[in-house]
């Protein structure tokens, strides 16, 4: 499963890239997610019946982020865009920045980012202070509609065409800690495969699109991703 000279490599990372960092997944018996209902913090529903809330939710969230450190395998993946004689794009679902803090560039943030406020009437967008508040003014049109530039479900994904682009020319494409539960992220394998390229799942356990991959490994991102990048790098 490893990618021939100047091919391109499109990853995909869930929460379970981020999990040996301490910051809990969406499905940890003892996570964040556990103690908020998802349909009160992660829905403009939610926002818009209890936005004290959602901002609680969310500032918990960015102080975690912030005492967190990537783990080996987000400085693994870093290694693998300065090495690899290809591209190299990494799309998380993951909205903490540890992908970046291990040195990726190539980052692409389909949920969006904690680090970043989005004003809810105008639409701007600024850096997010490490607390933020339902009565924030937008420094823009100055309502108070502060919210995290973050994706809600029921929301559209961000860049979705350059990501759709990405993996219908992709060679290699491989999902990393991710169940396969959240649709669109879920369908881009089978988006790759039609596309010709080679698929690989590293995961804790088969993910719920486990059957779509040509190869599935099991165990500890900060274990199979190291190992994997060691490969692809002597062997290109
Ligand atoms: P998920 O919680 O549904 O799935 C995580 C997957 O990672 C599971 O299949 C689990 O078996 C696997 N896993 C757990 N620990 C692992 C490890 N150490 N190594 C390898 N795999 C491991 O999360 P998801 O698939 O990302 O999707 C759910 C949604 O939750 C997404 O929309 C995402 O934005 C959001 N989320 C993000 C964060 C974050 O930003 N760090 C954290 C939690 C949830």
């Amino acid at each position: 499963m490893e990618p021939t000279l100047t091919s391109s490599i499109v990853i995909l990372t869930g929460a379970g890239v981020s999990a040996e960092s301490g910051l809990g997944t969406f499905r940890d018996t003892d996570g964040h997610w556990t103690k908020y209902d998802l349909n009160d913090v992660a829905t403009p529903e939610g926002f818009a019946r209890n936005p004290v809330l959602v901002h609680e939710f969310y500032n918990a969230r960015r102080r975690n982020c912030a005492g967190a450190r990537p783990n080996p395998a987000h400085l693994a993946l870093a290694r693998l865009e300065t090495g690899f004689n290809g591209t190299v794009m990494v799309v998380t679902q993951n909205i903490d920045d540890l992908h970046e803090r291990a040195g990726s560039r190539a980052v692409c943030h389909m949920h969006g980012t904690l680090s970043r406020a989005l004003c809810a009437a105008c639409g701007h967008r600024w850096d997010a202070p490490a607390v933020m508040a339902a009565d924030d003014p937008c420094p823009g049109c100055r309502t108070p509609a502060t919210r995290p530039d973050v994706v809600w479900f029921g929301e559209m994904p961000y860049f979705m065409d350059e990501i759709c682009a990405a993996l219908e020319s992709v060679d290699l494409f491989v999902s990393i800690g991710t169940s396969g539960s959240v649709y669109p992220a879920a369908g881009f394998v089978e988006i790759a495969r039609s596309a010709g390229a080679r698929t690989l799942e590293l995961n804790l356990e088969p993910s719920d699109t486990a059957s779509a991959f040509d190869e599935t490994r099991q165990g500890a991102a900060g274990v199979l991703v190291p190992a994997w990048v060691d490969t692809v790098l002597a062997t290109q």
